[in-house]
């Protein structure tokens, strides 16, 4: 578990101000008395309190802003901007991008404004070797590699290793993914652990970078907002031995967006895996998949659209090495152009009302090719997608003909259960592929990558479940640093005036909370089976949750709906169809249906699901999709408690994903929407350095004669020892460099003196 009271963190650390830590005559130390931490007014005040008697270069260099704004790209620090306000920050920013400067500090985060636009120079194997070998990275350019290495250093910690988070969030389209795989390729350079055999699949570097193409191609599509958008969320667990070099990694996926595979929205596309397929097949598979050149299917819209994520051999490559065989390779492959014929089925209704639906003519070719494909019986495919079982006693079961929408439900059901097991299937065998033996590796570097929030013309379940977990986020970071940190001054008893922040506590309980909140009504309604019509249960939302100013209704709107103040803006939620996905019911009979496959792979995906148990759990008990949704966070976000975070955010610079194109509406939202500002003001005003006394003193007790560190000799000699000693010890050093610092003023430009 990660313990403050031995971090130090450097995040918020400018360069100049570790130049300038060191005491003058106007600087005051305050001690921490509760965490025993020490800490240091940063630049800011105290060149404000020095503003009227000098006129420095330290002050120039905060004044700047207001002085010139010609050189407001050069602003590393967004704390260094002078006055903080929305405009300020985004005069910066827009300078900076201009300047084609991506990254700034804005104390606690990372700002990474996405270029839209390659930048290969600034990835490159020297740079990273750059930052990883410097003493000090934190004085170089920000860059993502200052958090990569900053966490790197952090996770051996002084005392004992602490397992390390970095959290990089914003919308869909801003960077995440680029980022976290930026972050991973750095990891497998500097902790490389196999040199000695560089090139071959065997590296275990190599193994967990072609995670990313294959989880890439069968979890990620091209939507409005990002041509490689991530239709799931993603903790990835980098595992380092005792000599920190990397053996291993794990990977935790939250909510795949499954309903893709059988629905996209017009303009938005299937799963890049689909369009690899079509485009990279050989003449052979095209064959083998029954994929002609001329073949249109019907769930693989815009496939004349060409991206670069389209390309199959990466993904093959990539499952070379994590040993996924040709034989597996070929099962995987021909479920998918199972399911791909699958889509083109379609029925029409019956003659006869009390007969099943009809099959349409041309659907019977792409039925018989699915049955083929995923080696199911024709006959009992065919029954399964337009008869319903109805239960009746223990053993017998009622058959009744199902309508021609249902029907079509219950086809893209098959598809999607079969596509979410398929994905949990290539998880859990890229997991065995890459994950080391437990006493192999004894801490880890967390890498969470997660959907960006999302507010589309409509919304339904899955968009609340993401901008659910980017409020659990949001609340994370507040939580941790803008909450926490404000708290802990006033605990402490230094003089604080409380920066204002936007809690979202609110908003969450209005999503999860008890006893009454959405996601527990959406629950009451699929538990009791109560009518799941749209608009009673717009009612019944509207009459528990009227008092709560988190949510409204549109009256002129026709759509049943409600509409949520997230932290980063409102958003309308349709209620039609949730009901259903919340229960994602999976007819028993279509995973019977499955369990008979003599597909190998298919088979084996399918043998150990109870198939009464994928509706009802025990005691008709529903396990419903938000219900696991929630308790998969609450794990994500204990994991996120018990590690240092690291803040990267993401910012979308324009809607189009346009290059090097700054809009600045589009900015400003963002950096409203996170809480850059408040995060720089606390920042600012804070303490920027948090050193354990035990530290300090270990570093510093040289100065004072009274406490030599050859009489510590430990530091958990320290810990165990009188507290109030160690704090008149640590103050003790501090008065003799206040002194010297009278006596020898040069010493604030000197960065070597101070600890001589
Ligand atoms: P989503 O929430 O939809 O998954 P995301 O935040 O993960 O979105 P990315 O897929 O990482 O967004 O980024 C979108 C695109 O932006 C990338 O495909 C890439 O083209 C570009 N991009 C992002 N970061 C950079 C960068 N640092 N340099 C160059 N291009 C970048
Ligand atoms: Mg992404």
């Amino acid at each position: 578990m990660a313990d403050k009271n031995h971090t130090i963190p450097a995040k918020g650390l400018l360069s100049s101000n570790r130049k300038n830590w060191d005491c003058d005559k106007s600087t005051h130390f305050e001690s921490g008395r509760k965490n025993h931490q020490i800490k240091v007014h940063d630049l800011r005040e105290r060149v404000q309190a020095r503003r009227k008697s000098l006129n420095d270069s330290l002050e120039g260099e905060v004044r700047a802003f207001l002085i010139n704004e010609a050189e407001l790209h050069t602003y590393d620090d967004l704390t260094k901007v002078n006055p903080v306000t929305p405009t300020t920050v985004l005069k910066c920013l827009q300078a900076r991008y201009s300047a084609r400067v991506f990254y700034t500090h804005a104390g606690c985060t990372l700002v990474a404004l996405n270029p839209f636009h390659p930048v290969p120079h600034l990835y490159s194997l020297d740079v990273m070797k750059e930052y990883h070998t410097a003493p000090k990275p934190q004085e170089f350019k920000p860059h993502i590699f200052i958090v990569a290495e900053e966490a790197y250093r952090n996770v051996q910690g002084q005392i004992e290793p602490i397992n390390q988070s970095l959290v990089v969030s914003g919308e869909s389209g801003a960077g995440k993914t680029w980022t976290s795989r930026c972050l991973m390729k750095y990891y497998a350079t500097v902790a490389a652990s196999s040199q000695s055999c560089q090139d071959t699949v065997d590296r275990i570097e190599k193994r967990v970078l072609d995670s990313n193409p294959i989880m890439e191609a069968f979890g990620n599509a091209c939507t409005l907002r990002n041509n490689n958008s991530s239709r799931f969320g993603k903790y990835i667990q980098l595992q380092l031995n005792r000599s920190q070099l990397l053996v291993g990694a794990s990977v935790q996926t939250y909510l795949l967006e499954k309903t893709r595979v059988a629905f996209q929205a017009t303009n938005e596309r299937n799963f890049h895996i689909f369009y690899q397929m079509m485009k990279g097949a050989t003449e052979q598979q095209r064959q083998e998949w029954r994929m002609p050149h001329d073949q249109r299917f019907n769930w693989l819209p815009n496939a004349d659209k060409t991206l670069e994520e389209d390309c199959f051999e990466d993904t093959l490559e990539a499952m070379v090495h994590l040993s996924i065989d040709s034989e597996k390779q070929a099962q995987i492959f021909r479920i998918l152009a199972g399911l791909l014929h699958l889509g083109n089925v379609a029925f029409s209704p019956p003659t006869d009302e009390s007969q099943p639906c009809d099959l349409e003519e041309a659907s019977k070719v792409f039925l018989s090719t699915t049955s083929e494909l995923l080696r199911i019986p024709v006959e009992e495919l065919q029954s399964c997608l337009r008869v319903r079982a109805l239960k009746a006693g223990r053993q017998s079961a009622l058959l009744k003909p199902c309508s021609q929408a249902e029907c079509g439900v219950r086809r893209d059901c098959l598809a999607k259960v079969i596509y979410a097991q398929l994905f949990d299937w290539m998880v859990s065998f890229i997991n065995k592929s890459m994950c080391a033996d437990n006493s192999s590796w004894c801490n880890f570097i967390g890498l969470l990558d997660v959907y960006g929030f999302e507010c589309f013309h409509n919304n339904n379940l899955e968009q609340l479940c993401i901008n659910y977990a980017n409020e659990k986020l949001q609340q994370h970071f507040v939580g941790h640093y803008l909450k926490a940190q404000q708290e802990e001054y006033v605990s402490e008893g230094l003089k604080w005036s409380f920066v204002k922040y936007q809690d979202n506590q609110g908003c969450l309980d209005l999503i999860e909370g008890s006893p009454t909140s959405i996601f527990s009504l959406l629950n009451e309604v699929c538990r009791l089976n109560r009518a799941s019509d749209a608009k009673q249960v717009m009612a019944r939302l509207e009459k528990e949750l009227s008092g709560n100013d988190r949510v409204s209704w549109d009256k002129f709107s026709q759509q049943p709906h409600f509409i949520v103040s997230h932290y980063a803006g409102k958003v309308s939620y349709q209620i039609e169809g949730m009901m259903e996905k919340n229960k994602d019911p999976v007819p028993p009979e279509l995973i019977r249906l499955l369990q008979q496959s003599e597909d190998p792979l298919m088979h084996s995906m399918f043998v150990d699901i109870d198939a009464e148990g994928v509706t009802a759990r025990g005691h008709n008990k529903v396990v419903t999709v938000v219900s696991k949704f929630k308790n998969s966070l609450e794990s994500l976000m204990k994991i996120l408690h018990d590690t240092t975070p690291h803040y990267t955010r993401c910012i979308k610079p324009n809607p189009d994903c346009r290059p090097l194109t700054f809009k600045k509406e589009e900015v400003i939202t963002q950096l409203e929407a996170c809480g850059i500002v408040e995060t720089i003001n606390i920042s600012a005003a804070g303490f920027p350095i948090r050193i354990p006394y035990a530290s300090f003193l270990q570093r510093y007790g040289l100065i004072t004669h009274a406490r030599a560190p050859a009489q510590l000799t430990s530091l958990n000699g320290f810990e165990s020892g009188d507290k109030d000693s160690l704090g008149s010890a640590v103050m003790d050093v501090l008065r003799v460099v206040l002194r010297r610092h009278t006596a020898y003023p040069q010493l604030h430009s000197d960065t070597t003196t101070h600890s001589s």
